[in-house]
């Protein structure tokens, strides 16, 4: 599949000191200050459109892009489609589609999702079907590191010797892996908890040619590969080694906290077979939205999708408040009352931005971006516009709304 990312997005510079960014990660508190950012965020698996757990995610990656460039950092940016997976391939059988329609559709559907909700594109938006050259010299160079072992078909990563970092207890992962698209009871393998590789065709699902076999990757060597190739360069295997020992390969992993384990941590343990060296020097992971009180899943079939929502009328900038009110790292609920409210305050703040005469912009602009360097605090953020529009309302006194409605854009994305 050939893709492009949706059309870039103007990002304008704020008269304003941008304080460094610094946010709680799993291991402490990242502050970021290079002159460049790595960032790789995990894309979808394009079977169904973009939900609101998807929004939150990329959205709070685009605050921290927004952010890390307003403070003069050039940031590399990449991220994935899984159009080959289980999932993918179940859904499309479900439907009686062609599976690589599917991806496509949903892909476009993703795009136009992204574009509405006002999130600037990676430089680099990569399908796993595109990827395929770059799996294959990976498995060839782990094979060749000794992490490598097959059974049937099949060739399975063994994970041994990274078990030490494992962010819960053996036996923890081992339901959790059983319960988010690994084997750990296949007879045969090392460890319970070695992902596949590659896996080897089965009966009419797709497949390509490769020197492991006529088969398809497991999903963790596609996220490393493509974060690796798109964010180091066409020589990452070798550039990558040639790299200080005591510097990270990239510098922001993320995506939804549902992937800390297994996706990001056998991610980072097959970059580190690789390579040598260790994979991100932080992860973010954003917390889960629920519904009205529940669990927001596939199974339960509540998911919300931000294009049924526009589809009947919201207005993307008022999900995105919404999304926006309350902090990306918790799980939260979404409900119909939280997007009301968050109507009422985006319709306030529109009043506001329409007048000749408001309050000051300048120490609203630091306010905001103040409580984003603080970990992304956008509750804050939000409350400070609404205060601007009290002060706006009751005493206004300069000729300023221009430049309130351009740092809102660039700071929170949202263009009102
Ligand atoms: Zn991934």
């Amino acid at each position: 599949m050939n893709i492009s990312p949706w059309p870039s997005i103007y990002l304008p510079q704020l008269p304003i000191e941008i304080a460094p960014l610094v946010l709680q990660t799993p291991f402490g508190e990242t502050t970021y200050q290079s002159a460049e950012t790595k960032m790789y965020v995990c894309g979808i698996t394009p079977y169904d459109a973009t939900h609101l757990g998807h929004a939150a995610t990329y959205l709070t990656f685009d605050l921290i892009n927004r952010y890390l460039r307003l403070q003069g950092s050039t940031v590399k940016f990449a991220e994935n489609i899984t159009d080959i997976d289980e999932p993918l391939l179940e859904r499309a059988q479900r439907d009686s589609v062609d599976w690589k329609s599917l991806a496509l559709t949903q892909v476009q559907l993703f795009q136009s999702d992204m574009s509405a909700l006002h999130i600037i594109p990676p430089q680099s938006f990569v399908p796993a079907t595109s990827a395929m050259d770059l799996v294959e010299s990976a498995i060839s160079r782990l094979k060749v590191n000794g992490f490598v072992y097959e059974l049937g078909k099949d060739l399975y990563f063994d994970v041994s010797s990274f078990l030490d970092s494992l962010p819960i207890s053996v036996d923890e992962a081992v339901a959790v892996f059983a319960s988010r698209g690994g084997d750990p009871l296949r007879e045969g393998k090392k460890h319970p908890l070695d992902p596949v590789l590659w896996i080897g065709n089965r009966d009419d699902e797709p497949g390509w040619k490769s020197e492991h076999g006529f088969g398809r990757p497991g999903w963790h060597i596609e996220c490393c590969v493509i974060s690796l190739r798109y964010l180091l360069g066409a020589d990452y295997l070798d550039s990558a080694r040639s790299l200080g020992d005591a510097s990270f390969l990239i510098d922001i992993q993320g995506g939804g906290s549902d992937l800390i384990f297994p996706h990001h941590f056998m991610s980072a343990a097959q970059a580190k077979a690789l390579t040598g060296r260790e994979f991100s020097a932080s992860f973010i992971h954003t917390g889960m939205i629920g519904l009205d009180g529940e669990k927001m899943s596939k199974s339960k079939g509540n998911l919300v999708f931000v294009s049924k929502l526009i589809e009947d009328g919201c207005d993307p900038m008022v999900i995105r408040f919404a999304l926006m009110s309350s902090h990306y790292s918790e799980d939260r609920m979404w409900s119909n009352e939280l997007l009301l409210n968050a109507q009422n305050k985006v319709d306030r703040i529109r009043v506001n931005l329409s007048k000749t005469e408001v309050a000051p912009a300048l120490p609203l602009l630091r306010e905001i971006s103040n409580a984003l360097a603080n970990n992304l605090d956008t509750e804050k953020a939000l409350q400070s516009i609404e205060d601007w529009c009290t002060a706006s309302e009751n005493a206004p006194s300069v000729d300023e709304a221009g430049l309130v409605a351009r740092g809102l854009d660039s700071l929170l994305g949202l263009a009102l």
